[in-house]
């Protein structure tokens, strides 16, 4: 008996891709039902082909596909980024909620949670806030970016937009915001909604372990995050690879598989961490790698535009 804790991106699709090969399987999540508030943004192509797998179509959930990413005044053309329902997509994907009395295996599916796998020493969470606001903009995808966090406007359907920032540096969030709002203009409105959030932002060989005793970590409880914030399709990515370990039984090569096919998040996050750390030599190295990846995945950008972009 396998048991999922987190019915968020991670922990549904796993337990759909289990128990449709017949996998004995439970999931139990303390919400009552699925969050609404944010991560509405993810890459098109990866996402259709993993849900595909549990027979979900994904463009049934989404909502549209912005032309460009506009990054500190600099339009990039958008490749594959999309918005979708994930409050919807994620309901659909609900089952009864359920513990099982003794499991063989754990499924640490938290999130920045990370509630069943051992803390992680020196963690790295960036605080995140998030509102619900109608504005008359063009629906593209904004963004202030700079070397401790970032603030975005992705558009929703019909005028609603989600605003809103991370900063390493809790004390800045509320002057990135200004700055996007200011820059593209979004004025200063009542929202319909807001929240707080946690995004992990570490590279996923320092997030480990991802086994300990009967307990396996997935999604961003291990560190699947891109550089950007991106956690929705590596989660899906790093679910995908521990449902073939666990149904090949080869839950031994599962770190490995993680660190080898999920190296672009590793690389990305280790840019991060060289600009933390005012690092930029080796910024600078890991740039045309990140690049690489990033112009196939989300947005067709040169070494010049993302040097301008960053400063280096
Ligand atoms: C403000 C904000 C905006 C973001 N925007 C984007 C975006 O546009 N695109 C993108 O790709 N990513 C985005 N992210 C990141 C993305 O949301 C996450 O990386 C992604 O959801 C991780 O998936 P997951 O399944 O690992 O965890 P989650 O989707 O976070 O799911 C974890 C689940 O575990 C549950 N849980 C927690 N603790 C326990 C417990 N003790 N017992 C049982 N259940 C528990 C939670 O209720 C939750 O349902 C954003 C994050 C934030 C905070």
């Amino acid at each position: 008996m396998i048991q999922i804790y987190g019915a968020g991106i991670a922990g549904t699709y796993l337990y759909h891709l289990l128990s449709s090969e017949g996998l004995k399987v439970a999931i139990y999540d303390r919400r009552s039902e699925p969050d609404c508030r944010c991560a509405w943004g993810t890459v098109y192509g990866e996402a259709k082909n993993f849900y595909s797998e549990i027979g979900i179509n994904f463009d049934d959930y989404v909502i549209l596909k912005p032309e460009f990413v506009v990054a500190n005044g600099i339009w990039l053309k958008n490749r594959d980024i999309v918005i979708f329902d994930k409050k919807r997509l994620l309901s659909d994907l609900w089952v009864e909620m359920s513990k099982a009395e003794k499991p063989d295996i754990v499924v640490d599916a938290t999130g920045v949670a990370r509630a069943y796998l051992p803390k992680i020493e020196s963690d790295r969470v960036l605080p995140a806030v998030q509102t619900v606001e109608k504005h008359d903009v063009e629906p593209n995808l904004y963004i202030q970016m700079e070397r401790t966090g970032y603030a975005w406007a992705f558009p929703l359907a019909d005028g609603w937009w989600h605003i809103g920032a991370g900063n390493i540096e809790k004390g800045e969030i509320e002057r990135l915001l200004s700055e996007l709002r200011a820059k593209y203009g979004f004025s200063s409105t009542k929202p319909a909604c807001n929240c707080f959030g946690k995004v992990r932002m570490l590279p996923p060989s320092r997030c480990r372990p991802f086994i300990s005793g009967n307990v396996v970590g997935v999604g961003e409880a291990i560190g699947c995050v891109s550089g950007a914030g991106e956690g929705n399709a590596p989660a899906l990515a790093s679910a995908r690879i521990l449902a073939d370990c666990l149904l090949n039984s080869e839950l031994e090569n599962y770190e490995h598989r993680i660190l080898k096919e999920l190296e672009w998040v590793e690389n990305e996050q280790k840019f991060v961490d060289a600009m933390l750390q005012n690092n930029y030599l080796t910024a600078l190295k890991l740039l045309p790698k990140i690049i690489a990846v990033e112009s196939r995945r989300t947005v067709q950008h040169s070494l010049t535009e993302i040097r301008k972009l960053i400063g280096l």
